[in-house]
């Protein structure tokens, strides 16, 4: 097959290991940088064009979208599918992945269990806020935010409200969510790919912190999941309509409760951690599930 993998930088550890993992299978590879994509959306033939020439004969894209460039990304997926292109990460999931409160309302009415959340836009809400999520210790989330920056651990009602109001005064959208302390500064990353959790691992904040990103210095580990936290896992991802996804899962008194469900998930920490060879698993789903490119098969007709 011939599979396009969009990203930035041909150098990152997730897209070699997918170029690798492709090409030790037999699939011809191309790293496409998506902001260098321009698109042809007048015609009745929908084109995407790359250094002069127009991008072809593609049968699938592994979208690697990061979070500075999701409109632009966006668009780019969504123009591979108007020319029947498969994709594995299909843009309506992009964007609902990347709106926080968005998922967190669609995960909740399919009664997927996640810490008691609310947001409120007017200052007058503030203390029913807090009273809503049962009180300090809570945490507010800016919704912007990616690898726990803009998590912030309010330990008392005055925080609480101090940190509300600093968002508010800068303008900035965020969500206040109930303070799960059992887990004790771990979460799971469960990878999902299809209906199968195909690694899962514990991360751990160090010392003094609560945030477990391994950007903040976090350490991964095995870990061992329940029936339950795999179900709640592969549920929360279908639920995105992702087909390969990392779901962040805090192990709680009630239960496994979903935090996010990440549409580009990284390979390094999770290969590191498991053994598992998950870029490979990612290109043995398209072989399962991609349907040859139309106009290729045409072509050979
Ligand atoms: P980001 O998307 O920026 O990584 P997260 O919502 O995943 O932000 O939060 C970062 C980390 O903070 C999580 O991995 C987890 O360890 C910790 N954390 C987040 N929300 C909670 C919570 N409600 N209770 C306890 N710990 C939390």
């Amino acid at each position: 097959m011939k599979i396009a993998i969009l990203s930035r930088n041909s150098r990152l550890y997730s897209t070699g290991r997918l170029v690798e993992a492709g090409e030790q299978r037999g699939h011809e590879m191309h790293v496409i940088d998506t902001l260098k994509c321009y698109m042809d959306i007048t015609s009745a033939k929908p084109a995407i064009w790359y250094k002069g020439e127009r991008l072809e004969g593609f049968d699938a894209v592994i979208p690697r979208i990061g979070s500075s460039i999701t409109s632009y990304g966006t668009a780019v997926i969504r123009q591979f599918e108007m020319m029947g292109v498969y994709c594995l990460t299909e843009s309506v999931a992009l964007g609902r992945s990347r709106d926080k409160l968005r998922s967190l309302q669609l995960l909740s009415r399919k009664a997927i269990g996640m810490p008691n959340t609310g947001f409120a836009h007017h200052v007058d809400n503030t203390k029913d806020l807090i009273k809503m999520v049962g009180g300090a210790p809570l945490v507010v989330k800016l919704l912007q935010g990616t690898q726990g920056r803009g998590v912030v651990l309010a330990e008392t009602q005055k925080a609480a409200e101090s940190v509300i109001d600093a968002f508010r005064e800068l303008r900035a959208d965020f969500l206040v969510q109930e303070f799960i302390k059992e887990a004790g500064g771990s979460d799971v990353r469960c990878f999902v790919i299809g209906t199968k959790v195909v690694a899962a691992m514990e991360r751990t904040a160090q010392a003094g912190e609560f945030r477990s990103n391994l950007h903040r210095g976090g350490s991964a580990a095995l870990t061992r999941l329940t029936p339950t936290e795999r179900k709640t896992a592969v549920v929360a991802a279908q639920t995105m309509g992702l087909k390969v996804s990392g779901v962040d899962i805090l192990r709680s008194e009630r239960g496994p409760l979903v935090m996010e469900v990440n549409s580009s998930p990284g390979l390094e920490g999770i290969e590191a951690a498991t053994g598992k060879d998950v870029a490979g698993a990612i290109i043995e789903y398209i072989e399962d599930n991609a349907k040859p490119n139309q106009t290729r098969t045409r072509g050979k007709g």
